[in-house]
């Protein structure tokens, strides 16, 4: 439909309007709410439009695994949110990781990596890469010459998340892009528990960023989703021709639960943050508690860091209960309001165990090395009332004390 009103450049304008407003395309209905194209083909007009289409001579869609409108609208909003060139969505937060990686890499290529990383990501840089004969180098994020001493001539990716999953460590994305580049390499960023809204690795240097769209993006535990970001060429070409033939495109209707969940993002985070903040300084003075990391909370290794280079703490916050795996699970088990669950980014608080749940599957010295002691618990901060959580927490460590496990 033909608007004479004045046109937007959504590029100048702030997050929470971007959020709502941005990519936005209306169909000949001029509905308000952005529609769901629940369709996997599209038909032609005539047979020489087909052709015209498929061979790329003419724009249209062709077929959902390479692009779809509803799919589209989340990856226009995406980018702007970023200020990435382009994007493309895909089937989960994985699929955007192995998508990113394989798309960039041949055999002969060699990878670094941060240590530090959420477990799936592990399997595909340190067991699926060297299979197809990509070799990795896993690194301690923080010390830069490590980073440094791993490169060779063939390293063509650096990848890492920052801040880790579950401890919480900062890693200098400015710094390692830099690196990257000076060894004609790229830097890939997981950008999941920093959020969108709270750090811009493309900014900073990075070249791709990936996020798993099921955690904060969906922000309500309901659907698996991720998407890569980037520069026009590195997506368009690069990733898309692999992403089209390999599978791994969103489904339409995941899109359009993101697209609405998009709206609140902002909103949802900053709240979250706000309240996680609070927790930290809670957990800070409690008898119980032996150390709290938040990467926003003096005392952080890399709290100078983290406020140069994110807008806000995020929503996690990770401790250590004092009285290790008995004294967590007699804690956790007393919680009320939090749910014990091992996703985040939901509008519910969420509390994980790593050491038995997430990091299970490492030795006792590999879990050590990353900091996942007995007693370390990672909690997603919802959007509850902040007091209501912190007398949660509060009442479910007191239990501590009649079960004798001794505050010191
Ligand atoms: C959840 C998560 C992923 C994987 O996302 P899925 O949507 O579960 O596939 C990757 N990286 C990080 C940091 C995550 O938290």
């Amino acid at each position: 439909m033909p608007s004479h009103r004045p046109k937007l450049d959504m590029t100048k304008l702030q997050p929470a309007t971007q959020l709502v407003h941005g990519g936005i395309h209306r169909s000949q209905f001029g509905e308000t709410s952005e529609a769901l194209f629940l369709t996997q083909g599209y038909a032609y007009p005539d047979m020489e439009t087909a052709e015209a289409r498929m061979k790329g001579a003419e724009a249209g869609y062709v077929y959902s695994r390479y692009s779809n409108p509803t799919v589209d609208m989340f990856q226009e909003r995406m980018a702007l949110l970023e200020g990435a060139e382009a994007a493309r969505a895909t089937s989960s937060g994985m699929a955007a990781v192995t998508t990113a990686l394989l798309a960039q890499l041949r055999a002969g290529d060699h990878v670094v990596a941060a240590r530090a990383m959420f477990g799936a990501c592990l399997y595909v840089v340190e067991e699926l890469l060297p299979r197809f004969g990509v070799p990795s180098t896993l690194v301690d994020g923080a010390d830069l010459s490590q980073w440094r001493a791993a490169m060779r001539p063939k390293t063509k990716l650096l990848f890492l998340e920052t801040p880790t999953n579950p401890c919480l460590e900062v890693y200098d994305i400015a710094a390692i892009a830099e690196i990257a580049h000076k060894n004609g390499a790229r830097l890939v960023i997981d950008n999941v528990f920093a959020t969108p809204i709270f750090q811009k690795p493309l900014k900073l240097g990075a070249d791709c960023v990936v996020y798993s769209a099921t955690k904060h993006i969906d922000g309500h535990g309901r659907c698996l989703g991720g998407i890569i970001l980037g520069g026009r060429d590195l997506i368009e070409n690069e990733i898309h021709n692999f992403y089209k033939q390999i599978g791994t495109c969103l489904s339409p209707f995941n899109a359009w639960v993101f697209l609405k969940s998009l709206d609140t993002l902002a909103l949802r985070v900053r709240h979250q943050a706000k309240s996680a903040e609070q927790i930290a300084g809670f957990l800070g003075s409690h008898r119980h508690i032996v150390k709290v990391r938040y990467p926003f909370r003096p005392g952080h290794p890399q709290v100078e860091l983290a406020k140069k280079q994110m807008l806000g703490g995020g929503t996690l916050v990770s401790f250590e209960v004092r009285g290790g795996k008995k004294a967590a699970f007699a804690f956790g088990n007393e919680l009320s309001i939090i749910t014990i669950a091992n996703n985040l980014g939901d509008a519910k608080s969420l509390i994980t165990h790593p050491a038995t749940t997430t990091h299970q599957r490492l030795t006792p010295e590999a879990r050590a090395a990353l900091g996942v002691t007995d007693g370390l618990v990672r909690l997603s901060v919802g959007l509850e009332d902040a007091s209501d959580l912190i007398a949660d927490l509060d009442s479910a460590l007191s239990v501590l004390d009649r079960q004798g496990v001794a505050a010191e």
